[in-house]
């Protein structure tokens, strides 16, 4: 069975700005500021679009902001954060600091003992991905009432409180579509993992990626591939 989106034909669907995740429209407001320096003035702009759902604000250096209007870190590329965070260290200070020689000795020995960073929205992608298709490769073959029940709870809940906010409004608004052919299929694994690549294309597709070709999902997330390599 080869993997085509119930959206692959529709021309619509590469044209029509509304298809887009709602953080990567190029808002006309956003594209005039991005040539410019920004102000709060031109992110107010953007949210004139009438594409832009209440409560966003995506800021013209491609930085999202959470409903509160704080800089998201988990729904911004790392790119896109370093640029405002370089900016910030580059402005004067607005007080006077007073460090201790202490302190900073602590915080390097830290530094080199974990090294990591906070995610970015692609990181934190990578592993939630990771976790969905591992836990659809260890759902039933076929399920009963109760575990199908758990499941679609679960992704409820999922698609509310998935940190990049605006992943998750959209994970769980393609969820909801209105034909009820995204609704999640969890009658037993061949179902849910389908769905599961299915709703990962549909991410891949809006980022502009290469679509997953979903008779392999198995290959890839329980099985390992046939030529071995796993093993
Ligand atoms: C629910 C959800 C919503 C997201 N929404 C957004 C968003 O709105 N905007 C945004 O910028 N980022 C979003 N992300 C993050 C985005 O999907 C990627 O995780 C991120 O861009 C990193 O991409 P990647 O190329 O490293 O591979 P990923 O897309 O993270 O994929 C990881 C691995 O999964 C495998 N894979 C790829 N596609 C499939 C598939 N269809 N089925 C099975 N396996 C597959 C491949 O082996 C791939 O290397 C979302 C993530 C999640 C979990």
């Amino acid at each position: 069975m080869s993997e085509t989106h119930p959206d692959a034909t529709d021309p619509a669907q590469t044209t029509s700005p509304k298809k887009l995740f709602t953080h990567q429209f190029q808002f006309p407001a956003a594209a005039a500021a991005a040539g410019s320096s920004s102000s709060s003035s031109q992110t107010k702009d953007t949210n004139k679009d009438e594409h832009v759902p209440p409560g966003y604000t995506k800021l013209p250096n491609g930085v999202i902001l959470d409903k509160e209007g704080k800089p998201c870190r988990l729904c911004t590329s790392a790119a896109s954060w370093r640029a405002l965070t370089q900016k910030a260290k580059a402005a004067p200070p607005s007080s006077t600091t007073t460090t201790t020689t202490s302190t900073n000795t602590t915080t390097n020995t830290t530094q080199k003992q974990y090294g990591q960073c906070p995610p970015d929205v692609e990181e934190l992608g990578r592993s939630t991905w990771t976790f969905l298709h591992s836990l659809t490769a260890s759902y039933p073959a076929q399920a009963t009432a109760e575990q199908q029940t758990e499941m679609r709870t679960f992704l409820g809940i999922f698609s509310r409180l998935y940190p990049c906010w605006v992943c998750a409004d959209d994970f769980r608004n393609w969820m909801a579509e209105p034909s009820g052919q995204n609704e999640p299929r969890l009658a037993g694994r061949k179902e849910f993992g389908d769905w599961m690549c299915r709703a990962h294309n549909e991410v891949n597709r809006k980022l502009g990626k290469q679509e997953f070709d979903c008779r392999f999902w198995e290959e890839r997330w329980r099985t390992g591939w046939k030529d071995g390599r796993c093993d």
